[in-house]
């Protein structure tokens, strides 16, 4: 074991000694060198989204809709294309995915990004291929919102996804006109609520028409968001657009 991994050991020995962890979803104490915010059985129960989906939502298709193509289409991403090219869901919105998003909106709880660097990493190494070379635009948060919260969690896990990521960086392309929140609008209301209330900046130093775009998000339950995020940005001349979220459902 090299020296600095012996002294990083020791150093959360210490940490543990004087403020012992508890898990951020379950209360538990939490264990295991890595000095995270949550425990192993919670991080067990992460459900990954794996085997086939498809390739713009990331709707878990099983097998029944394999169609041997390379890349599998949802019916309905068929019936309604996207703006973008590509989108990925890292787990499902239901269980400990579910508790940790809502954490990371309604607790305070910013401080669970090194958490979710060290799990993409971890159990998802998919993200490190789908968002190299990559800016990563975070999905914006009304003015308010951000003051009560104190962040935006889309800006929380694309600094997380940056982290890991190589070449990747975060630009704050986008803002929000808007001052209500989405979370409890139907889905006719979502579209109508976000409809003219994002704005796109392209005078963001690094930034240039064939960018690979990464539009990020916590959850995408419609992709109502992300796509109206993309649908700015090809207004705005950028056509490599794809989405990356946290959690589908
Ligand atoms: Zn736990
Ligand atoms: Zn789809």
């Amino acid at each position: 074991m090299k020296c600095f991994e012996k002294a990083k050991k020791f150093f959360n020995f210490i940490l543990d000694c004087l403020f012992p962890r508890c898990c951020t979803i379950c209360n538990r104490k939490v264990d295991g060198d890595d000095y995270c915010n949550l425990c192993s059985s919670c991080i067990e129960k992460i459900p990954w989204i794996r085997g086939n989906k498809c390739y713009l939502c990331s709707r878990p298709l099983g097998d029944t809709e394999v169609s041997g193509e390379e890349k599998t289409i949802c019916a309905e991403c068929k019936a309604n294309p996207p703006y973008f090219k590509s989108g990925m869901s890292c787990w499902l919105h239901k269980g400990v995915g579910r508790d940790i998003i809502l954490t990371l909106k309604y607790r305070n709880a910013d401080f669970l990004k090194n958490d979710i660097a060290m799990l993409l990493k971890r159990y998802c190494g998919e993200v490190c291929e789908f968002a190299k070379d990559s800016l990563l635009v975070p999905v914006p948060t009304s003015y308010f919102r951000r003051v009560k919260r104190g962040y935006n969690q889309a800006e929380v896990i694309a600094y997380a996804v940056a982290k890991i990521v190589n070449n990747a960086s975060v630009v704050n392309m986008l803002r929000s006109k808007n001052k209500k929140s989405q979370t409890k609008l139907k889905r006719d209301d979502r579209l109508l609520n976000i409809k003219g209330t994002i704005e796109c900046s392209t005078d963001s130093e690094g930034v240039s028409q064939d960018s690979r775009i990464v539009i990020v998000d916590d959850v995408s339950t419609t992709g109502t968001t992300v796509n109206e995020c993309c649908r700015i940005l090809q207004g705005a001349g950028f056509n490599n657009l794809h989405v990356l979220t946290l959690s589908y459902g």
